[in-house]
């Protein structure tokens, strides 16, 4: 007799890594990977690897390789297969569509320079309901009656600011691109994942994309920010300010140089490959809250 198959029970945690293909993994996005990484892994929670290549200009060739071999170089092995942003052009087309059905949608034709300093829509675009094809970006109307505040598990509580949610914000581009606000907000709502660690320079966006969820009928998961790495010049490390490439000889050091910033207890000098830093860090993660204090 063999013995009933039991499934085991899909983690109540699920959490992912999401970088862009815009170059290799430098410091700065080995430290949140390594954030989300720990956090998952803490709450013995699945970790999931999702490549947001939605805005193709914008992508490196050779980039995926490259944060895929530096990842798994620093032991941060993700659940599954990698997915790609790209595969869900249905989900955000439906999103557009149900957008529209809410009344929110319009078409604004503003170039850069008609912009408020929000970013929203500078002219009356919204009241003359264009419906020609002249070059023109679908954005959505702001009910801010819909708003809520929310809890940060790192940060605390947060409120919304104008900056944060302004009166409308594009979620298709001029060049028909979906926006990083709605693909983020639909590939990131529950159930695909439940918990989402990401950096601080993401948190107005959090706002945006709950309000979407609220909008789009969808759950929206539960938010942790991480402080971002500077550079020596003081500018935010990432591929845009041309943070170098994470140097994959040494990456025990790497992971120790994070988990400080990270402000998690040393591993012991006896820990000296990935694994065992990673063991370690895993086992006695804690929740970097006072990081708050540092903007
Ligand atoms: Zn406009």
């Amino acid at each position: 007799m063999t013995a009933p198959v039991t499934k085991a029970a899909p983690p109540t945690y699920r959490g992912r890594f999401a970088p862009s293909p815009t170059g290799p993994l430098h410091m700065g996005s080995l430290y949140t990977a390594l954030a989300s990484f720990l956090d998952a892994r803490h709450h013995l929670g699945s970790w999931q690897l999702r490549i947001d290549d939605i805005d193709p200009p914008r992508a490196v060739i050779g980039s995926v390789e490259r944060i895929l071999s530096g990842l798994k170089a620093h032991g941060l092995l993700w659940d599954g297969e990698v997915v790609y942003q790209s595969q869900s052009a249905d989900a955000f087309e439906r999103a557009i569509r149900e957008l529209g059905q809410s009344g929110r949608l319009f078409r604004c034709r503003c170039t850069r320079a008609d912009l408020k300093k929000t970013g929203s829509c500078g002219q009356v675009c919204v009241t003359q309901q264009h419906t020609d094809d002249a070059p023109h970006s679908l954005r959505v109307s702001v009910d801010r009656s819909l708003l809520t505040a929310f809890e940060d598990s790192f940060l605390g509580p947060q409120t919304i600011t104008v900056e944060a949610l302004p009166e409308d914000f594009i979620v298709k581009r001029r060049d028909g691109l979906f926006a990083y606000q709605l693909a983020a907000a639909v590939d990131d709502a529950q159930p695909n994942f439940t918990h989402i660690v990401r950096g601080k320079d993401l948190l107005d966006s959090t706002h945006r994309q709950r309000w979407l969820h609220a909008i789009l009928g969808l759950s929206s998961p539960q938010y942790a920010h991480v402080a971002l790495l500077h550079g020596t010049d003081g500018n935010k490390l990432s591929k845009q300010n041309g943070a170098p490439e994470v140097d994959l000889s040494q990456t025990a050091d790497n992971l120790r140089q994070c988990l400080m910033l990270l402000q998690q207890a040393p591993p012991p000098a006896s820990a000296r490959n990935p694994q065992a830093i990673l063991e370690h860090a895993t086992a006695n993660w804690a929740p970097p809250l006072h990081l708050s204090q540092h903007p």
